[in-house]
């Protein structure tokens, strides 16, 4: 029999730990992916720690890149040995409504999340429907490349659907896991980019991803900051803080639109401020495998990194420590196989 390692939760709360079990076989429309690498998002703690409705044990893990392996029926676009990355969309199926409107993201038959409502990459082996799968370019590092699958897309898919066009005013609020590859993917799409972080101690790193100014939220007003440059035409939120984005709202300019692209609870903002600037809140699911592919393809013709720090697969635990401390710079990825 063959077996595959996982580092898996046992329950809710409680430390990952390693298992052997029989590799899965694929069922209908999956595949099974030999993985390569996973990287570690704070969205794991949904799994880790629990959340409502979830069953165990589980293995977390949805910024995963790897190597078909095994085909399930019904799968014809797909062979044994195409590199593939798979993220947070489980899939769709195609045809309900919302998929036949094109939104893929809302299917209404294939919900839930890779590593949360179903197995994911913090294992050697892992099932994922067909639709969930991503080309990924045989230049990009699996290593290096995994956390475009969610911190990537997530922050690409939101810039480009955020309404600005190039050379307008663009702010990522946070310089950490998702904002140091959303200013990146900000100067490359266009935009004239500002930084907005606690501190002046990310100013030269966010000036060498190519953010063209910077705003420190702890010397002034930021919002006041960010309108003495023009105002925003759009902000990308990436903090997780709902204060620190509150703060910030005030800085859109006129047709500005803040992107909420992560969960932060409740939000206020100013509701004669939005109508004097015809402003806006907006919200945008990270992206489907198509999404993904855009990002790598976008990501390696304009040489876009995530900056990781790494770690076996077995170390899981101390991997996901490090990222929920929020002291990783940047994203936190596991070396499962690259045999
Ligand atoms: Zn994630
Ligand atoms: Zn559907």
């Amino acid at each position: 029999m063959a077996t595959m390692r996982a580092m898996s939760v046992p329950a809710a709360g409680a430390k990952l730990r390693l298992e052997e079990r029989a590799v899965p076989a694929p069922g209908r429309d999956e595949v099974r992916v030999h993985v390569q690498a996973c990287g570690v998002c704070h969205s794991d703690s949904m799994t880790v720690g629990g959340a409502p409705g979830l069953t165990y044990p589980r293995i977390p893990g949805h910024e995963v890149i790897g190597v078909v392996d095994a085909v399930g029926a019904g799968v014809t676009a797909w062979q044994g040995g195409t590199r593939v990355g798979v993220g947070w969309s489980p899939g769709a199926c195609g045809h309900c409504t919302n998929c036949r409107h094109g939104n893929l993201f809302a299917c209404e038959n294939i919900q839930g999340a890779t590593g949360v409502t179903r197995d994911g990459g913090y294992a050697t082996h892992m099932l994922a429907h067909a639709s969930a799968l991503a080309r990924v370019p045989a230049e990009l590092d699996a290593v290096e490349s995994a956390p475009l699958l969610c911190a990537g897309i997530t922050t690409f898919n939101a810039l480009r659907n955020c309404g600005a066009g190039a050379g307008e005013l663009v702010a990522i609020h946070g310089v950490g896991g998702l904002g140091h590859l959303g200013i990146q993917f900000a100067a490359r799409l266009g935009f004239r980019v500002v930084a907005v972080n606690r501190g002046r101690d990310k100013e030269q790193l966010a000036r060498s991803l190519g953010a063209d100014e910077y705003i420190d939220t702890t010397s002034a007003d930021p919002a006041a900051a960010l309108r003495a440059l023009g105002g925003a035409r759009a902000i990308l939120a990436t903090v997780t803080d709902a204060a620190a984005v509150q703060a910030l709202a005030g800085g859109l300019g006129v047709n500005g639109t803040l992107m909420v692209i992560g969960g932060v609870g409740a939000l206020t903002v100013d509701s004669i401020d939005l109508l004097r600037k015809r402003a806006a809140v907006r919200a945008w699911y990270s992206g489907t495998s198509v999404d993904s592919e855009d990002t790598l393809l976008f990501s390696e013709r304009h040489r876009i990194r995530s900056m990781n720090e790494v770690y076996p697969l077995e170390q899981a635990q101390v991997a996901y420590d490090r990222m929920l401390s929020g002291k990783a710079r940047f994203r936190v990825v596991l070396r499962v196989d690259q045999s």
